[in-house]
């Protein structure tokens, strides 16, 4: 078999993403993970890809603005190759607004997204009872509609990327020697080896425990209440997510945390009350010292990289990560934003 241009160490959104865009490319990638496809964080069932809020203005919400913006494409484009459904969908996202003073500082993002977000996506401010029974109780009886938020489903995701793959031969391999240049898109397991490498943390994991409810809801938008997300798949069922524990012993254990995550969800959106629980899942998120993603060279060790600090957004952040990873490694050009890079988590 031909030399490979890329070799990609870890089968998450990350990697996956970013063997895809390389391969678009006309490169020639191997996708090595000792674990298996999806074994980290994007094995889960969640699956918000949800704008920031769209104000204070920076460089990851820009960033974050413009891969919620290729998502469509881009997820797409491997369904089409590969023939599997990413549950992929930007059916928008509800907010209750529950005070005088979150009525307010919706009405002011109301002008902000206008923007920010350049007429490509809105954040309205709408009344709860034009919604219908799908839409949170709210006490102000207003409720926000973004219209950038999209949902997919985290484990479809990733069988969606295989197929595509294995379309144009790569198959994921539990291990094989280093080839061309290598990416290292190991998540939280790979986060702890840097910071033992460097000398210094650069970034942790922290747990999230979700759950997987048999409710089809239909194509109708997820909701953000009392710090939950709820979404709604195509599939028939609905995840409700997270927890956030920086502190665990076991990162695939779930727990009454997860039972009062359910409860939560059921009072937020009362029409919850009585569906099958059919999954509980734990993970552990990639958490980068700031808090972006961890992207560009490995310092020092020449042709090696890192994709890393998905953090809460990783599934959002693929696709814009998966281009610019693939500018860096096949054309050289460095389009990584401002406090990105490894540097910046030193
Ligand atoms: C409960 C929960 C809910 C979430 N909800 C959302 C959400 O709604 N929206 C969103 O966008 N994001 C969400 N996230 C975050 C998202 O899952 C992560 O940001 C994303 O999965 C990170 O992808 P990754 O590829 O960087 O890491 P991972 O998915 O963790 O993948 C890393 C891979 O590297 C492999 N690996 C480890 N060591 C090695 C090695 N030495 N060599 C080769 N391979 C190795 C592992 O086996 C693993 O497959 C959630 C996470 C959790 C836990």
């Amino acid at each position: 078999m031909a030399m490979a241009d890329v070799t990609v160490r870890g089968a998450g959104a990350f990697g996956l993403s970013i063997a895809w865009a390389c391969l678009k490319r006309g490169a020639r990638v191997q996708v090595v993970d000792p674990y298996g496809i999806g074994s980290g964080s994007s094995g889960g069932l969640v699956g918000a890809l949800a704008p920031h809020v769209p104000e204070n203005w920076n460089a990851k919400k820009q960033f974050q603005l413009e891969s919620l913006l290729m998502a469509q494409e881009f997820w797409s484009a491997v369904e089409e190759v590969g023939g599997v459904s990413t549950g992929y969908g930007r059916t928008g996202r509800l907010q209750p607004l529950n005070d005088a003073r979150a009525l307010e500082l919706a009405r002011q993002r109301e002008v902000t997204a206008r923007d920010f977000w350049q007429g490509m996506a809105e954040w309205r401010v709408c009344k709860a009872e034009e919604l219908g029974t799908w839409c949170p109780p709210s006490a102000t009886g207003f409720v926000v509609h973004d219209t950038l938020s999209a949902r997919m489903h985290p484990r479809r995701c990733g069988a969606a990327l295989q197929a595509a793959l294995s379309v144009h031969g790569v198959e994921v391999q539990s291990e094989a020697p280093d080839q061309g240049k290598v990416v290292h898109a190991t998540g939280y397991r790979g986060l702890l080896e840097l910071s033992t490498v460097f000398g210094k943390s650069v970034g942790n994991g922290v747990k999230g425990q979700s759950a997987l409810l048999r409710f089809d809801a239909g194509e109708v938008p997820q909701l953000y209440a009392d710090g939950l997300h709820i979404i709604p798949h195509a599939d028939g069922t609905l995840a409700i997510g997270s927890t956030s524990e920086r502190d665990f012993d076991d990162p695939s254990s779930t727990d009454q945390q997860l039972e009062d995550v359910i409860a939560r969800a059921c009072t937020a959106l009362p029409l919850l009350h009585g569906a099958e629980v059919i999954e509980r899942w734990a993970g552990v998120r990639p958490r980068a010292k700031t808090r972006a993603p961890l992207l560009g060279a490995w310092p020092d060790k020449q042709d090696h990289f890192i994709a890393n600090g998905g953090f809460k957004i990783g599934f959002g952040m693929a696709p814009k990560v998966a281009e610019i990873m693939a500018d860096l490694l096949l054309e050289g050009q460095d389009n990584i934003p401002e406090g990105f890079r490894v540097e910046d988590n030193l």
